[in-house]
């Protein structure tokens, strides 16, 4: 049993649209535990009263819908203003990375991977051990979030140009993922998977 004692704790990130969960879902078919950090952001943004009551302040009623995030109408405000874009991040991500923190210590798993789209840019990356990066070239992300979001490509952009470019991201990983639909997938994260088990013997 780990407890957290010897369990390597993994990042996993990558640009919009790059494949991010997608390779989370075979990592879980894997047996291991995955946090999502987005999932658990706009989950705190809906659920947490303190955090909902910042955001109104913040942004006006219209940030939510009948009690639902109004994640389309958000995106469009601070996607087009950094500074809002930092404020809103300055509101979230700090609760985030104490959810994870609060999650890590519950899991008993030969390692855990936390997914998260902002990983080097919000220092969500302190305390990982390793962080995987998923790469695909830009036109592959802009169709395949172009086709799952019903956005236009100059949406699509312009949510790309928020991000730290990918090259910088790729090189500050430790393992990079590739998914350009030329290259297997599935054997790339079963070779991690089996890398990481490996090390997280040596490191125990
Ligand atoms: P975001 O940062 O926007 O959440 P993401 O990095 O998590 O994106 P995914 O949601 O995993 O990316 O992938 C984006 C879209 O592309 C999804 O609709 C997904 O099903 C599709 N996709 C990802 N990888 C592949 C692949 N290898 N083959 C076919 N479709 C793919």
């Amino acid at each position: 049993m780990n407890f957290g004692f010897f369990m390597l704790k993994i990042g996993l990130t990558g640009g919009i649209g790059s494949g991010k969960t997608t390779v989370a879902h075979i990592f879980k078919v894997l047996g291991i535990p995955v946090f999502d950090a987005d999932t658990v952001a706009k989950d705190l943004m809906e659920n947490n009263t303190e955090l909902r009551d910042k955001l109104i302040a913040q942004f006006g009623t219209n940030v939510f819908e009948s009690g639902k995030l109004n994640r389309k109408w958000l995106a469009s405000i601070v996607f087009q203003d950094p500074h809002q874009l930092d404020l809103l991040n300055a509101q979230v991500h700090p609760m985030t990375l104490q959810a994870a923190e609060n999650w890590f210590v519950q899991q008993d798993a030969d390692y855990v991977i936390k997914e998260a789209a902002l990983l080097f840019e919000a220092g969500a990356g302190a305390g990982l051990d390793f962080i995987i990066g998923v790469f695909a070239p830009p036109h592959i992300r802009i169709q395949r979030v172009m086709q799952r979001d019903g956005l236009s490509r100059e949406e699509v952009l312009a949510r790309i140009d928020r991000q730290v470019s990918d090259t910088i991201k790729m090189k500050l990983c430790d393992f990079v993922i590739v998914n350009d639909d030329q290259q297997l997938l599935t054997e790339q994260v079963l070779e991690l998977h089996q890398k990481l088990i490996q090390l997280n013997i040596h490191n125990g």
